[in-house]
């Protein structure tokens, strides 16, 4: 059942389809829930382990955090429950949002339910798998680097990263705070748009919030207005036949519905992996700090002092690939490499918002495409910079605030989703909607 249907549901219906969706959430085999939970009463809702939910455990995929009660609900899940929405599990994800696989959990990996030997991607793995298995209706991630859009795309489903700034923040547990949002991942773009209408708006409580009204997006969906939409031709060839056929086949259904097409060239994306991992890495290190075992979560016994107290619980506490993170994040930091790393990954964060803003001087749109690649084995991605490599169509986005939704456009011969995503200028979020409501229905997907 689509989310916009069940919401006209009446009370016995949605108890109903809250059993049901229930029984599918403990039949899967995709290991998509960390946990259900079936106290709510209102349509049911999957939410990414990172969100608050008030008395929830809520532990970001992570060993670190186990033991750990949210004491308040995030912005969005308030929201949630004032349109009618109650959430009935956590989903599962990389550890703090680490990931492009869904494989660095405590609670073990996610599997994509087109081919349980193949990952559904990351970080929001679970909440992906979970919609396209029919085990959620619709549900929450959270995109610093693409981890919305990516595992949409591997698991072909829609994703939307909103502009940075049209979530409210609050309650999400941060992992880079100048890129994190949190988004919808959804069954298709009209369900998109209620989710995102429902979630969006300012929030005092959270400082970055942009103070601006949000405008509807669902009464305005119009898939018959057209747009000049950008290519970007050097882009398309980091990718492989399969994304390569996806574009020819979606640049052939846009000019078909009337959309005009543009090609242009950007810099080379290992400049936004690069730039990304030093932001994101210096971010998490600081917004990591605060897991010492004093005040959250799970903490180390048989301590000598104080300091051991913090070493021995986040030795134990962390995974490898958020120790990772947290050494980098603390090098690039540090006095000696700071103006190195740190502030000239600020400045190439610069160049690329104004590569970005030439382009929406003559375009409506940018089309791209998500990964380089289908979704990959379980297992296959040990390497982590060939894991940091895969995120390069996604992570620019967030490094400039950009709005940017994924869906999927067909399949591969093996039967695996392909997206491609629509980029969009900062707090211009229609266009986006309107033009990927026309490409779905030329593609034809499900
Ligand atoms: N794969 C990217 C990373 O590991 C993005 C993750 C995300 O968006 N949370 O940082």
């Amino acid at each position: 059942m689509k989310l916009r249907d069940a919401l006209k549901l009446n009370k016995d219906e949605v108890k109903s389809l809250r059993e049901d969706i229930l029984s599918k959430a403990k039949q899967s085999k995709i290991n998509a829930y960390i946990s259900t939970d079936s106290s709510g009463d209102g349509v049911p809702i999957l939410v990414k382990d990172n969100i608050q939910v008030k008395n929830w455990s809520v532990t970001s995929g992570s060993k670190i955090l186990q033991g750990y009660i949210a004491p308040y609900s995030a912005t969005v899940i308030d929201k949630l429950n004032s349109a009618g929405l109650s959430p009935l599990g956590r989903a599962n994800m990389d550890e703090f949002a680490m990931g492009s696989t869904t494989e660095s959990s405590f609670y073990g990996a996610t599997l994509n339910p087109h081919d349980i030997s193949r990952v559904p991607g990351g970080s929001s793995g679970g909440s992906a798998a979970a919609v396209a298995e029919g085990s959620a209706i619709a549900a929450l991630g959270s995109d610093t680097g693409g981890s919305i859009r990516q595992p949409a795309s591997y698991c072909g489903v829609v994703g939307f990263k909103p502009t940075y700034g049209k979530v409210s923040r609050y309650g999400l547990g941060a992992y880079a705070s100048s890129l994190d949002q949190i988004g919808p991942i959804t069954q298709d773009i009209e369900d998109c748009a209620v989710l995102y209408d429902i979630i969006a708006g300012y929030d005092p409580k959270d400082s970055t919030s942009a103070n601006l009204e949000h405008t509807p997006i669902t009464p305005n969906l119009d898939a018959d207005k057209t747009y000049t939409i950008a290519v970007i031709d050097n882009y398309i060839d980091e990718a492989n036949s399969d994304i390569k056929e996806a574009y020819s086949l979606a640049i052939k259904a846009l000019q078909d519905a009337g959309h005009t097409i543009i090609h242009k060239t950007m810099s080379n994306t290992k400049y936004d992996i690069a730039t990304y991992y030093i932001i994101a890495t210096a971010e998490a290190a600081t917004n990591l700090a605060r897991y010492d075992g004093i005040r959250y979560g799970r903490r180390a016994e048989d301590v000598k002092n104080i300091k051991d107290l913090y070493v021995k619980t986040r030795s134990e506490g962390f995974g490898d690939e958020v120790k990772r993170r947290i050494l980098l994040g603390n090098f690039v930091l540090s006095s000696g490499y700071y103006d190195a790393y740190y502030l000239k990954a600020q400045q190439v964060r610069h160049l690329i918002r104004d590569e970005f803003s030439k382009i929406f001087d003559e375009a409506d749109l940018i089309l791209s495409p998500i990964t380089p690649t289908v979704a990959p084995k379980v297992g296959e991605t040990i390497d982590p910079l060939q894991m940091y490599k895969s995120d390069m169509f996604t992570i620019a986005i967030n490094l400039v605030g950009l709005p940017a939704l994924s869906l999927p456009i067909m399949k591969n011969a093996d039967g695996l989703p392909v997206g491609l995503q629509l980029i969009a200028k900062t707090f211009n979020e229609q266009p986006i909607f309107n033009t990927a409501l026309s490409l779905e229905k030329r593609v034809n997907y499900n």
